[in-house]
């Protein structure tokens, strides 16, 4: 006799949105199994199925293989229940009833299907908003959860009777239920606007784009989550131009490459890297600036990796078809430091001095999402920013979350909130002293408290006292009658590591923290430290050498004001000092614009400055000693030129000793400085580059095994901070551990302060009583 089963599943994850009920209502008649699959509110969808046992297996072995492409499973629950009598199988309402809180999906780059409409006839033929079940825009989108289509901007766009019966109909793969979809007929039309907001009429918005790009001007052009500045990547007067008009003389421009062959004339591309690149995801990665690349020198001054991305709308696919490169200039649609432009007024009041033309869609772009960023240490990806494609999706903790909010750092933030076991970072807000930031940040968490439903009792605080984060942290604390609970910024950042390797709740382990500044438990600049640390508490078991930082941030704009303090620390006498700064050329005015004056203040200042036990001014002080980095005109500049700086060559064997003093271990950087300054006529200065950062990455790592020597903690160090991305100071620690220790770095959240919310959540939660 056969055996009728039912079954009822409730699956997590990212499964509205993404044709997955569509999708199991297919498979369900193709197994002849009968039963419904309902949406529940908050987004999680139930399934029941009933018929013969062997049909039902088979249905959940398809579940799970042939599911659409976005869609990720995080969870299942499954329930065996009396069967009902179900015969045939339907899609239900939608229902509004609480289940449990769900991933709201995020954005996802236009897939091959929808790209291959775009080239054939019918509706969809060179319309360069096309989506589909599996691909285009979601959470820049969403009003409001459940992903509905009246819950997004979508809704001013009704569909046409085309896209309405393709909606309808539970046989159309790709369109059934698909909220996001439309044609030419009924989608957002794109538009051509001069810089000052007078509209063009113009056949073929594409077509025209491209040729003005080859002409050379200067386009923005509307995506996802904001707009972007197109420019030609290959001639360096253009992109000079570009960096003349934005006030941004060196920091970094990505390019959107046609598809992965180009990208490989360009950069060189490690196995794997493009199926990264193509993923739904589409991030900007990182790579290796190929030898005699056809790219201009000035889309990335003193650096050895291009950031380069793939097309993720039609419409860029369409304009990077039409251009002779095959590769362009695609960076943020702002000004210098400015939040991402969202809206037409925005480009038209922000940016009008920077491009010529703007193209546009009608679309509205209801949360700014920027491109993710990744790049490639110790051999694998780590993100630099973790944004359109992976935000908000949340990630898992090892034990309970308390509902709380935590407002993160200052510059290149991200905020989060948690519940349950999950912790939903938001998506990369930007630097908090710039203005609008905060607002933005601010209007973000209480979305998210909002959709989820969630009541915080602790908001999360770096403890700078001048953080303008802290503010907002009073605002959210009042709003919601939540309590205040400050966490240390390295103390968070190895939370934020421990977390994503689920270490429990009580557990201790050894972190290398290691970043450019935070607050200090004494009131002193931190940022090379090794912490003995649980999510609740933490020592400071060692750290770099402390050294003044003559100026305080003027020391941080110029990194030679941090070695004029280094030197001073060490013992060196003005004379000595100058005297070096001269045979270095240190003393001219792209150095330090007072030139000896400036560096006979500095040196007098630093008895009454603020010292500092940072790895980036450490970085600094090398980069400026050996000639890669003059000033810093972006966050990281010095320390990412010296990496780059030690491509391609052997490292000289330098020494940092470790040294116990009050009470904890720390690097003899001043030990160090004799040997490079020793070094500068007899090697190159590749080759010293390199030898400073291996030796300071030992140093920590020899420090992190005296942590470890004599207890029973795991042989596991966790390395994070923003200077944790630093293929040299990796190898350095690894080499330092040896094969006894295993090395664990960030990979599923970005290290630096993107990432730190999450660990001062974890770290507040556990503080707070039941
Ligand atoms: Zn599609
Ligand atoms: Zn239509």
């Amino acid at each position: 006799m056969r055996e009728t089963v039912a079954l009822k599943l409730r699956i997590v994850g990212i499964v509205q949105g993404v044709g997955f009920r569509p999708f199991i209502y297919r498979l369900a008649v193709a197994r002849g199994v009968g039963g419904y699959v309902v949406n529940l509110g908050g987004s999680d969808v139930e399934v029941y199925v009933e018929g013969e046992r062997d049909s039902i297996v088979s249905f959940l072995r398809g579940l799970i293989e042939e599911k659409p492409p976005p869609a990720r499973i995080e969870g299942v629950d499954l329930e065996v229940v009396e069967p009902r009598g179900f015969r045939s199988f339907s899609i239900r309402r939608s229902e509004r009833r609480r289940g449990r809180r769900s991933i709201i999906p995020p954005d996802f780059g236009i897939c091959v299907h929808c790209l291959a409409e775009i080239h054939s006839a019918g509706r969809f033929y060179k319309y360069p908003w096309n989506s589909c079940a599996w691909c285009g825009p979601r959470f820049s989108m969403m009003y409001d959860v459940p992903y509905d289509r009246d819950r997004t901007s979508m809704r001013a766009f009704p569909l046409c009777e085309e896209c309405r019966r393709d909606y309808e109909d539970p046989y159309n793969i790709r369109r059934f239920h698909a909220q996001g979809i439309s044609c030419k007929r009924c989608g957002p039309a794109t538009r051509v606007f001069t810089a000052d907001g007078r509209e063009l009429v113009v056949d073929d918005p594409v077509e025209w784009a491209a040729r003005r790009l080859e002409e050379g001007y200067i386009i923005a052009v509307k995506g996802v989550g904001g707009y972007h500045i197109a420019a030609l990547a290959s001639n360096d007067s253009v992109v000079a131009e570009l960096r003349r008009r934005k006030g941004r003389p060196a920091k970094p421009f990505a390019l959107m490459v046609r598809d992965c062959r180009i990208a490989s004339r360009i950069v060189v591309i490690p196995r794997g890297a493009c199926a990264v690149l193509s993923s739904a995801e589409r991030p900007i990665l990182l790579l290796p600036r190929r030898p005699g690349a056809p790219v201009s020198e000035l889309v990335a001054p003193g650096l050895d990796k291009l950031g380069v991305m793939l097309p993720y709308t039609g419409f860029q696919a369409l304009l990077l078809e039409r251009m002779k490169d095959g590769f362009l200039i695609m960076t943020s649609g702002n000004r210098s430091g400015a939040p991402m432009c969202t809206s037409l007024e925005c480009v038209i009041d922000e940016l009008a001095d920077i491009v010529d033309y703007i193209v546009d869609h009608e679309r509205v772009i209801v949360h700014r999402v920027d491109d993710s960023v990744l790049r490639y240490t110790a051999g694998r990806l780590v993100f630099l920013r973790r944004s359109r494609g992976y935000a908000p999706a949340w990630i898992y903790s090892p034990f309970n979350i308390k509902e709380s909010i935590a407002v993160g750092a200052e510059l290149q933030n991200a905020g989060a909130v948690g519940f349950e076991d999950k912790i939903v970072p938001t998506q990369y807000i930007g630097d908090m002293d710039e203005p609008g930031q905060i607002e933005e940040l601010e209007r973000e968490l209480n979305w998210l408290i909002r959709v989820y439903g969630l009541k915080p009792r602790v908001i999360a605080v770096d403890k700078h006292p001048f953080y303008r984060t802290r503010s907002l942290a009073l605002r959210l604390a009042e709003k919601y009658g939540a309590e205040i609970v400050e966490v240390q910024h390295h103390h968070a950042h190895a939370a934020s590591a421990m977390l994503e390797y689920n270490v429990a709740n009580g557990e201790t382990r050894v972190a290398i923290t290691i970043d450019g500044a935070g607050y200090g438990e004494d009131g002193t600049i931190w940022g090379g430290e090794v912490l003995v640390v649980s999510y609740r508490e933490f020592k400071r078991v060692g750290s770099l050498h402390s050294f003044p930082l003559p100026g305080g941030d003027r020391a941080t704009l110029y990194p030679a004001r941090a070695l004029i303090g280094l030197l001073y620390s060490c013992g060196w006498r003005l004379e000595e000092v100058l005297q070096l700064l001269s045979s270095r050329n240190m003393l001219s005015p792209s150095v330090l614009p007072y030139g000896e004056a400036e560096a006979r203040a500095s040196y007098l200042q630093c008895s009454s400055s603020i010292s500092t036990t940072s790895m980036g001014r450490t970085l600094d002080a090398a980069a400026v000693l050996l000639g890669v980095a003059e000033r810093r005109s972006y966050e990281g500049e010095p320390a990412m030129r010296l990496e780059a700086a030690a491509r391609g060559c052997g490292a000289v064997g330098f020494e940092a000793p470790v040294e116990l003093k009050d009470g904890r271990f720390v690097v003899n950087t001043c030990a160090l400085v004799e040997q490079v300054v020793d070094a500068l006529d007899k090697h190159s200065t590749c080759s010293i580059a390199g030898g400073v950062q291996l030796a300071l990455g030992r140093a920590l790592g020899q420090i992190a095994l005296n942590a470890l020597r004599g207890t029973r903690l795991p042989a596991v160090v966790y390395v994070t901070g923003g200077a944790s991305v630093n293929d040299y100071l990796v190898e350095g620690i690894r080499e330092a551990l040896g094969k006894e220790v295993e090395i664990r770095l960030q990979r599923k959240l970005p290290p630096g302060d993107g990432g730190i919310a999450v660990g001062q959540l974890a770290i507040a939660s556990s503080r707070i009583d039941e």
